[in-house]
């Protein structure tokens, strides 16, 4: 039984694995006013500008702290309050972007599909049409809830068509999938340094249309999550706010580099891709059956449904996983129980069939084998009277 070579290896949604050479960017210490400093968020924030097609027309406003205080800096500062937010929600993430906008006083309203439903962007269309006070649409491109893809591209069409403005969660894909501005109108979109673009947590950030944001000043509820101010200081001396997490802000630096190296976002999707396919039909020959059919399955996060064998105990198999070097992910479906395992990270597809020997082992271990028909109920007895 072989450790994996990093010792434990993240299978998860994130945080996720690094390379070693985005850990050792870490080992030096920055003055967060230094130019050496300010040289490294100017790199970094051009090089995400360029990632997503913006340049010209989309700025990078990063942020101290998780994905979700970037989704929160987005909804607060990009819409006025006097607007109002039409959410498209088929998981968990959606429905957080619901809650936010809730908490901060942003009138909102949700357009829900089951969780392994995508939106619908004529669904979409037909609330814009009936509804003028909306404003923007917020959508999640891959609801990492289920791993599923929601189709960005026709929703921001749909959103254009009827004259309203898109803002896309796009933090578990960002790096991996294609989100170009010159092909798809967008206002924001929020993303972190802890998913696909494989840095560390601690760091998030917003690329938003530059002639928007102009627009935003005093709209945010927040002092700390108002993107205006903190794209202001940025702009005008380079600097951040409030302490910047520097070490993280280098590693991402380095992660970026790393990104490029791989042939950018397009070599990075195949090799996400791979690992997704290794896992989805190794794990089906065990016996697993991921829930979403391979058109929906974005190749971020595979959900899987908990196999119905009696005695198949969730935790003995985690342990058993984790004792050979690998972390999964329990589910989040409201209706179904699952649990998950991450496509991405610094993981290869020799990677991935390390995990599914791992798999076998400790299902044999648990002398569960779940390529025989579970056995069927046994009938239950009748009383009669
Ligand atoms: C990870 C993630 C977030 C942000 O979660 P944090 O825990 O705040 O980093 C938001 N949306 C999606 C789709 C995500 O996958």
């Amino acid at each position: 039984m072989a450790l994996p070579k990093q010792g434990l290896l993240l299978l998860t949604p994130g945080p996720l694995t690094t390379s070693a050479s985005v850990k050792e960017a870490m080992l030096r210490d920055w003055g967060s006013r230094d130019e050496d400093f300010l040289r490294l968020t100017r790199t970094v924030r051009r090089t995400l500008i360029k990632l997503c097609g913006g340049e010209g027309s989309h700025v990078a406003v990063l942020l101290q702290g998780s994905g979700t205080f970037a989704l929160e800096a987005m909804l607060g500062t990009m819409v006025a309050p006097s607007g109002k937010v039409l959410v498209a929600v088929n998981g968990a993430y959606g429905a957080r972007m619901v809650t936010i906008c809730r908490r901060i006083g942003r009138a909102v309203t949700a357009y829900e599909t089951p969780e392994d439903t995508p939106a619908d962007p004529g669904k979409i269309e037909q609330r814009l049409a009936a509804d003028r006070a909306i404003t923007h649409v917020a959508i999640v491109h891959c609801e990492t809830t289920s791993g599923i893809l929601n189709p960005v591209a026709e929703v921001a069409a749909a959103v254009a068509a009827q004259g309203r403005r898109l803002l896309i969660d796009s933090m578990s894909s960002f790096g991996a999938l294609p989100l170009d501005a010159g092909q798809l109108a967008f206002e924001a979109t929020a993303s972190s340094a802890n998913k696909c673009l494989q840095g560390v947590p601690g760091l998030a950030f917003v690329l938003c249309r530059e002639s928007a944001l102009r627009q935003s000043a005093g709209n945010a509820p927040s002092l700390s999550l108002d993107l205006y101010d903190q794209w202001q200081a940025m702009e005008n001396n380079g600097q951040w706010r409030f302490t910047p997490p520097t070490h993280v802000v280098a590693a991402l630096s380095r992660a970026l580099e790393e990104l490029a190296g791989e042939g950018g976002i397009d070599g990075r999707r195949r090799r996400y891709q791979r690992n997704c396919e290794v896992l989805i039909r190794g794990m089906t020959a065990l016996g697993f059956r991921p829930i979403l059919p391979a058109r929906l399955q974005a190749p971020i996060i595979v959900t899987f449904a908990m196999p119905v064998q009696c005695g198949f105990d969730f935790e003995a198999f985690y342990r058993g996983l984790k004792v050979r070097g690998y972390v999964i992910y329990p589910g989040k479906l409201t209706r179904m129980n699952t649990f998950r395992i991450g496509c991405i990270g610094d993981v290869d597809e020799t990677d991935i069939a390390g995990a599914l020997e791992a798999i076998r082992e400790t299902l044999e271990e648990m002398r569960m084998d779940l390529t025989v028909a579970p056995r069927a109920e046994l009938p239950a007895t009748k009383h009669t009277a």
